[in-house]
């Protein structure tokens, strides 16, 4: 099974990504994840990306899809994995597509978890004034203005990829402001449906 998941920060892809990792025994992929490592080990492709990474700005195609197709290439892929952070451009979502059908093999589900971003907003500002009249520490990505900054990038960044897959009739839409349990039962029955 070969599920690829796009939604903003704070969707519920981390979330709905590990059940499906319990339930399908597929591995999730990050390549934010597998980016950091590559910087931290100071490898070739680290070196090259740790710039960018600190700015915020997207790491070169060519990179992003030559770390990818080696990934999934892993024998814990066998299962099946979820693509989570990828594709970020439409270069990459047709360079996943060539990389697919070169094995005959193709995407099972492109899941969009779509979010009301004002509702979330909210939902930040008030979890960070409960903290700080509790006098806990505050979790600095839960700054209402960096986490707004992370949602029009993303935005940015993605929609030109939801795009592609919609024109397609590819783009599978599931509403993740329900409940957790709710949004699960929508992303079975996309999978079950095929
Ligand atoms: P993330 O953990 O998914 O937010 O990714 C962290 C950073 O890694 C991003 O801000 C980008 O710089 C880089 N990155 C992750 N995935 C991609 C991708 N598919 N294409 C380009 N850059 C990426």
């Amino acid at each position: 099974m070969k599920i690829v998941f796009l939604g903003p920060p704070g969707a519920g892809k981390g979330t709905q990504s590990a059940r499906l990792v319990q339930k399908y025994g597929v591995v999730q992929l990050s390549t934010g994840d597998m980016l950091r490592t590559a910087v931290q080990a100071g490898s070739p492709v680290g070196l090259r990306a740790k710039a960018v990474m600190e700015q915020g700005g997207l790491v070169s195609d060519e990179i992003v899809i030559g770390i990818t197709s080696e990934r999934i290439e892993k024998s814990d892929c066998a299962n099946g994995y979820i693509l989570d952070g990828f594709p970020r451009t439409v270069a990459q979502a047709k360079a996943l597509d060539a990389i697919l059908s070169e094995k005959g093999v193709q995407l099972d589900a492109i899941i969009e978890l779509i979010v009301d971003e004002a509702a979330m907003i909210d939902r930040i500002t008030k979890r960070r004034q409960d903290a700080v009249a509790a006098g806990q520490p505050e979790r600095k990505d839960d700054d209402p203005n960096v986490f707004k900054e992370r949602l029009v990038k993303y935005r940015e960044d993605t929609a030109p990829v939801s795009a592609y897959y919609r024109a397609a009739g590819r783009l599978k839409a599931v509403d993740g402001m329900q409940s957790i349990d709710q949004v699960s039962r929508d992303i079975d029955a996309i999978l079950a449906a095929g």
